[in-house]
């Protein structure tokens, strides 16, 4: 800033030099004559050669100043304004100097008793002194300088001369002096205040410039788009920022483009409320003017008004680009309300959605329903085909579900394979609103007729869903979606892919497996878990020839739980892999303490169930090879359970496992068999050592010919493979008796032993 005054000040020096020197010729031409007639004038009435002398002096001053005048002309511009002040030195001084070469005329050609010519000297001086005096009437001090070097000289003379009319001239001069010193210090004053007004123009118009240009780059590079525009809403200006929001490159493109086209009226009053004298605001979407770019923006425009402030001309709008924000917020909400995996709504919606729907069917009368729905097994699939290929499944399930509901239907996805259906609004009549929900759920369930694709192959999966009918009571979201869950905790226990409807008793049963489901994982810390042996038997001769390990649960409150209770829970839960650890691990323990008794193992094997899960692990051959090892005993005393399920669903990679744990010696007992898949034609294929008939089937056999017929055929069928036979649920002598008739080898069951603590079967056995 000072720097700039300074060149300011430097500026108005030069221009005023420059006014001078470029005044000069003039000056300098009046000077020559004045010099060439005063000599002619004054010749032959003063001394020759000293007027000769004056003139010559005159003459090559005249010659100096020229020379100055004629290098100040031809110096650049930028060396005179850097030296002006050696510039400005040089002018006063010659006129000082000429001040003096006039002055000495006083001295060196002053005509005495001429009267005349004494008149022209004062004359002349004076006319000179005007002409000069101008130039340096500004500066006070030259000004007197100057009057002393011409007219003093003159004066002393006029006043040493013997006569009154000497002393009144002199007197005259004097006052003549004083005159021209007077009007040239006006004069002098006029040209400074010009000059300092120019100067102050100068200021002012810098600071203008400034101003400009502190306004432009402010507009031109602030960070929000602003552009002015017109009556006609046509763009006038705009600056790069508002152009990059455009993807435009071109100022020109925008340049009279009209803003009115859009069919956004909020956007469009936001421009127009301007010329109401008023502001504008809008925060929406908006459309590039030159494509089709969708942005969000939030918008401000205030009247752009004419010079004199009265008139509105048209607007400045500032456009601020919000679509990074507005899309985070979208993306934050997305994620709140909708399932990552299947970009269907979550739960925290369906309930929204709920509480919106309880309210209006109230209102309205009608009736509407929730589906709660459970893939089946698909803990199973999760672990035998893991995690990526389950989230496929889910996705595909989601797309075939969603082709069987309507738009105003929300499928939700609850967690892990659960998912919802709300319909919001069936009929007024119970009975068809149930017949229609009961419907919708078939349709759902009979989307898993065609097989789930993993990897390319076929997966047979199914659903349980429970079906619940509200507005009743003060039925509130939390309870309907439990209800809902409830009656599909029924749908499983009923034999998994069915659908049931809620029905008041059915709440129990849910809390108790939600506690029961808690409780488990402390069972194993808390030492309620024990093993039990079932003796099993030869048919013939009724030697105990081995046992089947069974769990049992004392829980703390509910006494004796059943496995066939909590084992389907530890299963759903994913609790069985640890569940199962400990079985093996114990029944394992307690094979060793049965080596270690007097006389050694004296059974063919122990039977442990194993799970399918646990046994599709591709880790389960290691654990149980190391459990053998850890607790040393023969891999030949153990005798593993598998139902033909696990085999049914990964047939090579399960034959696999067991033809490896068989050559480590351990035996295979076909589990369960006739309840499930039962492909007799699929035995011969998978390396089991023995088959145990379902207790369905032995417990019915005293009752017809037919049951026990059924029994013998499988019998033999199992003997023409080469399977031991085993019998399990004998309960009465009648059955062993129908038993004993055939060829079956083994059996157990109550009409001999119950399943009984490790310490009774040792004392049963020693
Ligand atoms: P399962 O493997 O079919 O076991 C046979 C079940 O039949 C046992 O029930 C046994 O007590 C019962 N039972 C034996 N003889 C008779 C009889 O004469 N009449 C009747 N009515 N029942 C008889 P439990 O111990 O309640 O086990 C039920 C199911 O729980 C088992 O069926 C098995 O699937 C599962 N389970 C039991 N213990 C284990 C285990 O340690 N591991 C695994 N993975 N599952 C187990
Ligand atoms: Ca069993
Ligand atoms: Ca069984």
């Amino acid at each position: 800033m000072e720097n700039d005054l300074n060149s300011i000040e430097r500026q108005t020096e030069y221009d005023r030099i420059t006014f001078f020197y470029l005044s000069l010729p003039v000056v300098l031409i009046g000077h020559l004559f004045g010099t060439l007639l005063f000599s002619a004038l004054l010749y032959g009435s003063v001394n020759t050669y000293n007027m000769i002398v004056w003139l010559a002096v005159s003459l090559v001053f005249f010659l100096y100043r020229f020379y100055h005048y004629y290098q100040f002309k031809h110096e650049n511009e930028y060396n005179k304004m850097i030296n002006y002040k050696i510039w400005v030195d040089r002018f006063y001084s010659d006129t000082l100097v000429s001040g003096v070469i006039w002055g000495s005329t006083a001295i060196l050609m002053f005509p005495t008793g001429d009267i005349m010519s004494q008149m022209i000297i004062v004359i002349f001086i004076f006319a000179i002194s005007f002409s000069s005096m101008g130039n340096i009437a500004a500066k006070a001090g030259l000004l007197l300088l100057y009057s002393l070097f011409s007219f003093v000289p003159l004066i002393i003379r006029l006043l040493l001369l013997n006569g009154q009319q000497y002393t009144n001239l002199g007197l005259v001069v004097i006052a003549l002096m004083l005159i021209l010193i007077a009007i040239s210090r006006y004069f002098g004053n006029v040209v400074n205040n010009s000059l300092d007004n120019y100067r102050s123009f100068i200021e002012t118009k810098h600071s203008l410039d400034i101003l400009q240009e502190r306004f432009f780059s402010l507009f031109e590079r602030a960070p929000v788009g602003i552009f002015y525009y017109n009556e006609k809403l046509e763009i006038l200006d705009s600056n790069a920022c508002f152009l990059d929001l455009n993807d435009c490159k071109d100022k020109n493109e925008l340049m009279k483009h009209s803003i009115s086209n859009t069919s956004n009226t909020e956007l469009l009053n936001s421009y127009l409320s301007v010329f109401q004298n008023d502001v504008g605001n809008y925060r929406g979407p908006f459309t590039s003017l030159l494509s089709d770019k969708q942005l969000y923006i939030d918008l401000n425009t205030v009247p752009l008004l004419d010079a004199n402030g009265s008139t509105v001309k048209g607007g400045i709008a500032i456009v601020k680009d919000i679509t990074e924000e507005v899309n985070a917020k979208e993306s934050i909400v997305r994620n709140a309300y909708y399932d990552m995996l299947t970009n269907i709504p979550n739960r925290t919606l369906l309930m929204d959605r709920l509480d919106k729907t309880i309210e209006l069917s109230v209102k309205e009368h009608y009736f509407a329903a929730i589906l709660y729905i459970d893939l089946d097994n698909f803990k199973k699939l999760n672990e035998t085909f893991g995690h990526n290929r389950g989230d496929f499944v889910l996705k595909q399930v989601t797309e075939r579900i969603l082709k069987t509901i309507e738009i105003r239907d929300t499928l939700a996805r609850l967690g892990g394979d659960k998912f919802a259906i709300l319909l919001p609004k069936l009929t007024n009549n119970y009975d068809f609103s149930f017949d229609r929900a009961k419907k919708i759920a078939a349709n759902v369930l009979s989307i898993f007729k065609e097989p789930l694709k993993i990897a390319g192959q076929d997966y047979h999966s199914g659903a349980s869903i429970g079906v619940y009918l509200f507005p009743f009571e003060q039925d509130n979201s939390y309870d309907i979606l439990k209800r809902a869950e409830t009656a599909m905790y029924e749908a499983k226990r009923s034999g998994r892919n069915a659908i049931v409807c809620y029905q008041k008793d059915m709440g129990d049963s849910v809390l108790e497996y939600i506690n029961i489901n808690n409780d488990l994982r402390k069972a194993i810390q808390n030492d309620e878990l024990e093993m039990y042996y079932q003796p099993q038997l030869d048919v013939q001769n009724g030697r105990i020839i081995g046992a089947e390990a069974l769990i049992r649960w004392r829980h703390p409150t509910k006494g004796m739980i059943s496995p066939d209770k909590f084992i389907p829970i530890a299963e759903e839960s994913g609790y069985i892999m640890e569940l199962s650890h400990w079985i093996m691990d114990n029944v394992i323990k307690d094979i060793k303490k049965l080596s270690n008794l007097p006389g050694g193992f004296k059974l063919q094997h122990i039977a442990i169930n194993i799970n399918s899960i646990h046994f599709l692990k591709p880790n389960f051959s290691t654990e149980l090879k190391s459990l053998i090892e850890k607790h040393q005993i023969s891999a030949n005393y153990i005798e593993v359970e598998i139902t033909e399920g696990v085999i049914m669903e990964n047939i090579d990679e399960a034959t696999k496992k067991m033809k490896e744990l068989k050559d480590y010696g351990i035996k295979f007992s076909m589990d369960d068999f006739g309840t499930g898949y039962s492909s007799l034609s699929y035995l011969s294929r998978i390396p089991f050592d023995s088959l145990k008939i379902d207790q369905s089937f032995i417990l019915k056999m005293d009752n017809n010919d037919n049951d026990a017929t059924l029994v013998y055929s499988i019998i033999d069928i199992a003997k023409n493979l080469n399977l031991k036979v085993v019998a399990e649920g004998v309960n009465t002598l009648k059955t062993l008796e129908l038993l004993q008739k055939s060829t079956c080898d083994i059996y157990q069951g109550y009409y001999a032993h119950k399943p009984m603590p490790f310490k009774e079967f040792t004392k049963l056995i020693s």
